[in-house]
């Protein structure tokens, strides 16, 4: 029946018919939307339960260690040292340095880091670095927040140490950038990956001395002058996995100092300190 032929009420009862169809079906549409995050995430967690980042045991939490793995973790705390961030046994007043930061006093301001770079911080940044899991950084990240929390008054840039071009391309990411684009969100910096480029191809530090690490790196980046001037930078805090000997940062500050930044921290998820083995 076509509404020309039919009464006024069957035309109204059509339209309402067609009116209702509609609503009902905006909302099962609306409702199928909302699915697949409360659905979804239960699916998941069945299919997939949450596993510890480290050792796969079952935990509640998604990108979260397990108990036995967490309380592995030797998180860097005061007292420290003001400019190296090492961790010092007991208290030697608020400016004390450590007898590193008085002998070669590094050219950038603060460094800090979440972690003592132990078996668990290690097996965290290799799966980070070179197992595929970028969900990792979000961990790591939160933690470096908490860590960095002086570091960030007054807004500075957040620059990871780069990759040189030719490395990333073995890679699928940069996992520096990963935890800086990461620690941007947690901690409501800006984070700019190309301020500083890698310009020379450098062997891996791993296995190499002090010595050997300070000229691998010497002259391996630049500041870009353009991006620094464009984003009118003051301030910058180098974001990197580990620190070892400090030698990749301390060649990306004098970089940075050289294209006119100040001021240069840095922050890594774990690193490296006298006396606690790996
Ligand atoms: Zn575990």
């Amino acid at each position: 029946m076509s509404p020309a032929t039919g009464g006024g009420c069957c035309d109204t009862v059509v339209l309402m018919d067609g009116g209702a169809v509609l609503v009902k079906t905006g909302d099962l549409l609306q409702r199928a939307a909302g699915l697949p995050r409360h659905f979804g995430r239960a699916l998941l967690d069945t299919l997939y339960p949450p596993l510890c980042l480290n050792c796969e045991a079952a935990v509640a939490d998604a990108d979260a260690l397990c108990g036995t793995c967490f309380k592995e973790l030797r998180p860097i705390t005061a007292p420290l040292c003001p400019r190296l961030g090492l961790p010092f046994q007991a208290s030697l007043g608020a400016d004390a340095l450590s007898a590193e930061a008085i002998a070669d006093p590094p050219p950038f301001e603060r460094a800090r880091s979440a972690v003592i770079y132990n078996d668990v911080a290690r097996a965290i940044v290799s799966r980070l670095k070179y197992g595929d899991r970028p969900e990792l950084a979000r961990f790591c990240a939160r933690l470096m927040a908490g860590a960095g929390a002086e570091l960030w008054e007054g807004s500075p840039v957040l620059v990871p140490v780069p990759l040189h071009p030719l490395r990333q391309i073995g890679r699928r990411y940069n996992q520096s950038a990963e935890l800086a684009r990461k620690l941007g969100h947690f901690a409501g910096l800006k984070v700019e990956p190309t301020l500083v480029r890698r310009v020379k191809r450098t062997r891996q530090q791993v296995g190499l001395s002090a010595e050997q690490r300070v000229r691998n790196v010497a002259g391996a980046f630049a500041a870009h002058p353009e991006s620094l001037a464009r984003n009118g930078v003051r301030r910058v805090v180098i974001v990197d996995d580990v620190i070892t000997t400090g030698s990749t940062i301390k060649a990306m500050t004098r970089a940075l100092k050289k294209a006119g930044i100040a001021e240069v921290d840095m922050i890594s998820f774990a690193r490296v300190v006298p006396g606690h083995d790996a």
